[in-house]
């Protein structure tokens, strides 16, 4: 039977001493201080991972400012936080951040330690892994699911969710929110004298033109079919509504590359009412699209 805790290093059974094993793990592990007077400093640190650019032991060993000073600045606050809450409670540190390379390059590190007391204030034994890609596959698949494929748009799901975030934030400093949908019309037609194909390449330039009118802080996405909706951060209905009608007469004037003057738009639009739930907010501007359409079609109706 082998031996299970035989460490192995170049050739089969060729033991190798736990120091040079501690180098070869793919990450970094350390013993990391903190004194009553609230001085930080890495004891111990092992692993490939230590050969990070910027990661200096030698002077993390002294001060580990050396390395939360290259924190990316939105992550900063947190991981103090979370050490301080760990130092507080004696409770496990888990987190992530960034750390800052050269310009404006980062890696993501996870992190895990475990605190306990030591004579001198708090020590945490603990590992950090280059989690980067994973990051990068996460933040891929993220946007995957939020985008509708035909325009590119944010989807139904990511739309609701972002009305969501800014009803949060109209309930939280009373500030206004408007949101229009829009309904393009005879649409059925475009497809029937053009085919469905060129329908769908209609409904991609149309949310290319869209998305070109509108601000960068406005949330447009496709509800779904012909329809689409916008989420107005910080705008009431005095500003939202000339808003809209530039959107409608431009997509009337638009050439979509199916005889000008066949594509036109209905809106409907609502503003925010202060503690409403979301669907009364849809179900209004909804209520304002369908007197659009019934109104005759071509125009905002608030
Ligand atoms: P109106 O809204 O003015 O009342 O008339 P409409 O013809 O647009 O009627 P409605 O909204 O009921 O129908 C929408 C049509 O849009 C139905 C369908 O053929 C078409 N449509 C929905 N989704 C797609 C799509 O992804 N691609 C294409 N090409 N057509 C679609
Ligand atoms: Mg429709
Ligand atoms: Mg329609």
């Amino acid at each position: 039977m082998p031996h299970d805790n035989a460490m192995t290093g170049g050739g089969l059974n060729e033991p190798i001493g736990m120091h040079d094993f501690a180098e070869r793990l793919p990450g970094v592990i350390f013993q990391f201080h903190r004194d009553p007077t609230g001085h930080m400093h890495f004891p111990y640190l092992a692993g490939s991972g230590t050969s990070l650019p910027g990661i200096d032991r030698h002077a993390l060993s002294q001060d580990a400012r050396h390395m939360l000073d290259r924190l990316d600045a939105e992550d900063h606050p947190r991981v103090m936080a979370a050490i301080e809450r760990s130092a507080r409670w004696r409770i496990p540190i888990a987190t992530k951040f960034r750390i800052r390379l050269s310009g404006r390059r980062y890696r993501w590190v996870a992190l895990r330690a475990q605190p306990e007391d030591s004579a001198t204030g708090v020590l945490w034994h603990g590992l950090m892994i280059d989690i980067t890609e994973q990051m990068a596959e996460e933040a891929r698949l993220r946007k995957l699911s939020d985008t509708d494929d035909l325009t590119g748009l944010a989807n139904r799901r990511r739309l609701m969710s972002r009305l969501d975030e800014e009803i949060a934030r109209s309930n939280r400093h009373g500030s206004p929110l408007s949101l229009m949908l829009i309904d393009l019309d005879h649409f059925k037609r475009v497809n029937d004298t053009w085919g469905h194909l060129q329908g769908d390449q209609v409904l991609a330039e149309f949310a290319t033109l869209c998305h070109d009118l509108l601000r960068e802080e406005d949330v447009i996405g496709r509800l779904g079919g012909e329809e689409f909706a916008v989420v107005l951060p910080l705008t009431p209905l005095v500003a939202s509504g000339p808003l809209a009608e530039r959107l409608r007469s431009e997509i009337a004037e638009y050439d979509f590359g199916i005889s000008s003057g066949q594509l036109t738009a209905s809106i409907g639009l609502a503003e925010y009412r202060l503690g409403e739930p979301r669907d009364a907010l849809i179900e209004r501007a909804d209520r304002s699209l369908y007197a659009a359409k019934r109104q005759g079609r071509n125009r905002v109706v608030s």
